[in-house]
């Protein structure tokens, strides 16, 4: 890869919560991000301390559901990925939809694969800054995974 292509490539984390380990959702979640053309760059299988939960979503500390979302994402285990790719935190948000099933599109991952108000499969980065700052809650440098995929060219071919 080029020294160019690497600038473009933007990592973002990528979790799958709890309900989509227990709902038997993570091959057909993963898929979305396969079938895209974003390239997995690290992953961990993991429960999530609290403490570390409460460090991963303090930007909302003091709301209402803050102590609610911290026991959600600590009370069982979860896989925790970087997934990369120019643009990766727009598109992986796009594939996520909106916060919360019941009103999600269909066709995006939250959409369509549940309707609660409460569990919503999936976090992604909301910003570069986020992205940065969750990352390395979870990896050391060195677990992030440098290589290029077989088909990138085709996958982000353009014509200029
Ligand atoms: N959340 C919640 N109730 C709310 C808003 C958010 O339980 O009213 C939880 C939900 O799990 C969400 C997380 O807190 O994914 C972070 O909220 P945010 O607004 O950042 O949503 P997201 O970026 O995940 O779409
Ligand atoms: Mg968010």
């Amino acid at each position: 890869m080029s020294a160019c292509e690497q600038i473009m490539q933007e990592q973002t984390l990528i979790i799958l919560k709890p309900d989509a380990v227990h709902r038997h959702k993570m091959g057909r979640i993963i898929s979305r991000f396969e079938d895209k053309g974003l390239k997995l760059a690290a992953a961990k299988f993991m429960q999530i301390p609290e403490a570390l939960a409460r460090r991963h979503y303090a930007v909302h500390e003091g709301k209402p559901f803050f102590e609610g979302v911290v026991k959600y994402l600590s009370s069982s285990p979860v896989l925790v990925m970087v997934w990369q790719a120019e643009g990766a935190i727009q598109i992986s948000r796009k594939l996520m939809g909106a916060t919360f099933g019941f009103d999600a599109e269909p066709g995006t991952i939250r959409g369509d694969f549940g309707c609660s108000r409460g569990y919503n499969l999936i976090h992604g980065s909301d910003s570069p800054q986020s992205a940065a700052y969750e990352i390395g809650l979870y990896f050391k440098p060195e677990e992030i995974v440098d290589y290029s995929l077989a088909d990138q060219n085709w996958i982000w071919g353009r014509n200029d």
